[in-house]
């Protein structure tokens, strides 16, 4: 029996595989596409997301592949500089392109011993109190104690659940492809920002090798907005906007997206849990969906690996819906913010000048920018300290850095007391005295996903919170 199947290869899948293998979970991934896609949605890593990679020892990899890009507060088409000290060591934007990303975590999943079969779709599920049996559109079936659908906004297996997917259909869609132009580089630049100043969802900047990446509103929704649209079409849609086609030819590729809006009620059935865009869609604006799928998995992993081990405390696998619901929630409201105040409709252009006003207070910016970047997220493990429930910023220590500490993926206790003991449970928390001049409590203990649970020096209280997270103690 396998431990966990994973539905879908792409960034929220791998990420999640590899968050497994560091526990030892043995972990299937099923890809449906027999090669890696050359279409490049995402463009680029937050700081939350850089963050986790730092905390698993991938920083340097993701950096040497990408570029650093000053961070700015960028809500609705209005930019503004960035707020004084936000809470991190990595104040940036890394560009890299999804398809960097997605070949990147494959390769560390791999690495760590994950099991990845492309041209394997999933067609089928059932699940009993034991395990779950899914089905291959080859006619195989495989047979697993737990089941995560990773595969996308169109989710197979969120539709075999039944889970309903709330929310809004595409009202506008935009046409996006890769490929080569006429026009001199000149040219497109002065049209496209010309353009943008009345339509910000269009686009035509270089991508490198003498591509261009060029995005256009469509005419309509289609009907199947899985088929890629035609040079014809989005040459059609160019001279609409721009009054030219630039001379676009030789398409690396085309697709199209749209901006509908919808999470799913529930992360969780039983044996069946769904992570990523599988779990929530939502227009690209802020650039928020990869984070979010990678930061899913991210919460996800250690649970199920806890599940998978038998030592998960009572409700710590439904704590994974229980946080990450309301963050996928928060996105989807930040997003639908977002479209209606880039309208040209004279209210919400109001809005948008009252809010680009608003965001000259060093406040108001650091709420926008946190929220986009997904480091103020604070979840309920209770009341107490301000630190409880956050994610801990990566912080000097008089032997090194915090981040470093934390590329196994266990819990950590950070002790500057040096009076505290992890004992009964140091198979899977590390126990580390040491101090920091950043850090003015005498000592937290932190999840394997880098959100702090306990802050203190009584060694009962963090006893009880050491059970309540890491389950029994053992030895
Ligand atoms: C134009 C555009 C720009 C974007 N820009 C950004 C950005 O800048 N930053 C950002 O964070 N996000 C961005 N996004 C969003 C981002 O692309 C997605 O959120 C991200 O790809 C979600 O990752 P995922 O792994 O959850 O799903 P996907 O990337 O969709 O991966 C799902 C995988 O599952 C596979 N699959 C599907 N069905 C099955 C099945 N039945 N069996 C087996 N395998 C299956 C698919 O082939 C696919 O490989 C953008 C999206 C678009 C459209």
């Amino acid at each position: 029996m396998i431990d966990v199947v994973v539905a879908g290869g792409g960034p929220t899948g791998t990420m999640l595989a590899s968050e497994l293998r560091l526990h030892g979970v043995n972990v299937l991934v099923l890809e449906k596409e027999p090669e890696p896609t050359k279409q490049v949605r995402s463009l680029g890593l937050h700081v939350r997301s850089i963050e986790v990679m730092d905390q698993r020892g991938m920083l340097e990899h993701f950096l040497a592949h990408g570029q650093q890009y000053p961070l700015t507060s960028h809500f609705a088409g209005i930019t503004k500089p960035m707020p004084d000290r936000l809470d991190t060591s990595h104040p940036y934007i890394l560009g890299i392109p999804q398809t960097t990303t997605e070949r990147l975590l494959t390769q560390r999943a791999v690495e760590l011993g994950a099991d990845i079969r492309r041209g394997r779709e999933v067609v089928g599920l059932s699940q009993d109190e034991h395990g779950v049996t899914t089905h291959l559109a080859d006619g195989a079936r495989l047979r697993s104690r737990y089941l995560v659908g990773c595969d996308g906004g169109r989710s197979t297996v969120r539709k075999l659940l039944g889970v309903e997917f709330p929310g809004e259909p595409a009202g506008t869609e935009w046409l996006l492809g890769e490929m080569e132009a006429t026009a001199s580089p000149e040219t497109l630049a002065a049209v496209t920002a010309e353009v943008r100043q009345t339509h910000q969802g269009f686009g035509a900047g270089p991508s490198g090798d003498g591509l261009y990446r060029v995005v256009v509103p469509a005419a309509g929704v289609a009907e199947d907005r899985s088929a890629p649209p035609s040079l014809d079409e989005l040459k059609q849609q160019l001279k609409v906007f721009a009054g030219t086609d630039f001379g676009v030819h030789s398409p690396r590729w085309l697709s199209r997206f749209g901006d509908a809006t919808r999470q799913a009620e529930r992360y969780r059935v039983g044996r069946v849990l769904l992570a990523g865009d599988a779990a929530h869609v939502h227009a690209p604006l802020g650039g928020q969906g990869l984070n979010l799928g990678i930061q899913d998995a991210f919460n996800l992993g250690w649970k199920l690996s806890a599940a998978v081990g038998g030592w998960a405390p009572d409700g710590l696998l439904d704590s994974y819906h229980a946080e990450r619901h309301p963050v996928g929630a928060d996105v989807l409201n930040n997003t639908r913010a977002q479209s209606e105040l880039l309208s040209n409709e004279p209210g919400p252009r109001a809005v948008r000048r009252l809010l680009a006003e608003l965001m000259d207070f060093d406040d108001v910016t650091r709420h926008v920018i946190e929220k986009i970047v997904a480091i103020a997220i604070r979840y309920d493990v209770g009341d107490g300290h301000d630190l409880l429930g956050r994610r801990l910023r990566d912080v000097k220590l008089t032997r090194g850095r915090l981040y470093e500490l934390m590329h196994g993926g266990r819990g950590l206790l950070l002790d500057q007391t040096g009076a505290l003991s992890v004992t009964g449970w140091a198979q899977r928390v590390d126990h580390v005295v040491d101090s920091s001049a950043e850090l003015d409590v005498p000592a937290v203990l932190i999840r394997p996903d880098g959100h702090v649970v306990w802050a203190g020096d009584d060694q009962a209280d963090l006893v009880s919170h050491m059970s309540r997270w890491f389950g029994a103690a053992t030895g």
